[in-house]
């Protein structure tokens, strides 16, 4: 066997674990960059937000639990050790031999740098942390803070997460995010030229948005120098200002049906290159309202997957080549 037919059987074994999913999912992004199983573990840093503190405003994202979006996160009393080790206890059966450190709750940026410097370091020590993820607003990323995070991903793999949810002016007035698409941008560009991977998380089912209105963030999102997305449905959870809304009335969460739909579009509309960490909500059971059709996750996650395979959906083929499409893409959709 030559080395050229050696290198063809490699690239063809990782294209057909690729199309275990037609999408470029996490756990595949995972095994290519660290060679193994790796999971996070959620910290919570015991940072605040400037959107609840007053800063920017009080009530905070219109949709946000009393938890900061943090509500699998760690025991906030804890040191980022040992919430790491229990982290790292309860996910003991899958096996894992490395973790993410995934600050989560809250606003992961927003503090003195000196205590942002020691968590974080604190974290990037341990020996089973393979890298770190820091969730967090493009409002609320300074020079400084780029300049610890380069120098941190230097140790290890730095990916800061960022909570875009829609480019569109009218609903991010109405979910109450507090800074303008144009901070988005000029913070994604700041991070890329830094070298850091960037995540977007993006919301689907805002009260008001089209299909076409997501589909259009989607296509922003393509234009951006990001490394990985996460799709989130919406998720109506107690004490919060969006349940008022939604106990009013005010707006309807999507059905089963369309959100699957509106997925495996959102796939085929999206950059082949780009990393899909999540393609479900995720929030905490005990205080879902709705939709209630969520907590069967498994469901969902097989309905979407057997959706792409019917309707012959792989991520970027409803993309030119030059737009970021798959190249190659057969009649079946698969490459
Ligand atoms: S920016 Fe994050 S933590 Fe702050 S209010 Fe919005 S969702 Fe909650």
């Amino acid at each position: 066997m030559t080395e050229h037919h050696k290198i063809v059987i490699v690239l063809s074994m990782k294209e057909s674990e690729k199309r275990e999913k037609p999408y470029y999912a996490l756990d595949y992004y995972l095994r290519e960059q660290f060679g193994g199983k790796v999971y996070k573990v959620a910290l919570n840093a015991g940072m605040s937000c400037p959107n609840r503190d007053g800063t920017i405003g009080y009530g905070g994202c219109i949709f946000c639990s009393a938890g900061g979006s943090g509500d699998f996160a760690g025991d906030v009393h804890r040191t980022i050790t040992d919430q790491i080790a229990q982290g790292i206890e309860g996910t003991k059966k899958f096996k894992a031999e490395r973790y993410i450190a995934y600050f989560q709750a809250f606003t992961n940026t927003y503090a003195p740098i000196e205590r942002l410097e020691a968590v974080y370091k604190e974290a990037i020590v341990h020996e089973q942390i393979a890298a770190l993820s820091i969730a967090t607003r493009p409002d609320c990323i300074s020079e400084e803070v780029i300049a610890l995070l380069t120098e941190l991903n230097t140790q290890k793999p730095v990916w800061v997460e960022l909570g875009l949810q829609t480019i569109h002016e009218q609903t991010a007035q109405y979910i109450r995010r507090g800074y303008g698409l144009d901070c988005f941008a000029q913070t994604v560009q700041r991070l890329s030229r830094a070298g850091l991977t960037v995540i977007v998380h993006v919301i689907l089912g805002l009260p008001g948005e089209s299909r076409e209105d997501m589909l259009e963030t989607i296509s922003y999102l393509n234009h951006c120098p990001i490394q990985g997305i996460k799709l989130q449905l919406l998720h109506v959870l107690q004490g919060t200002d969006l349940a008022a809304e939604y106990e009013a009335h005010a707006f309807e969460v999507l059905e089963f049906e369309e959100y699957i739909q509106l997925v495996c579009d959102c796939i085929g509309y999206l950059r082949s290159d780009i990393v899909v960490h999540r393609i479900t909500g995720d929030g905490p059971k005990d205080l879902l309202i709705a939709p209630l059709w969520s907590t069967a996750k498994r469901k969902v996650m097989n309905a979407i997957h057997h959706q792409l395979r019917v309707r012959s959906i792989t991520q970027g083929c409803f993309l030119t080549e030059a737009e970021g499409g798959m190249k190659n893409v057969g009649a079946d959709g698969f490459i």
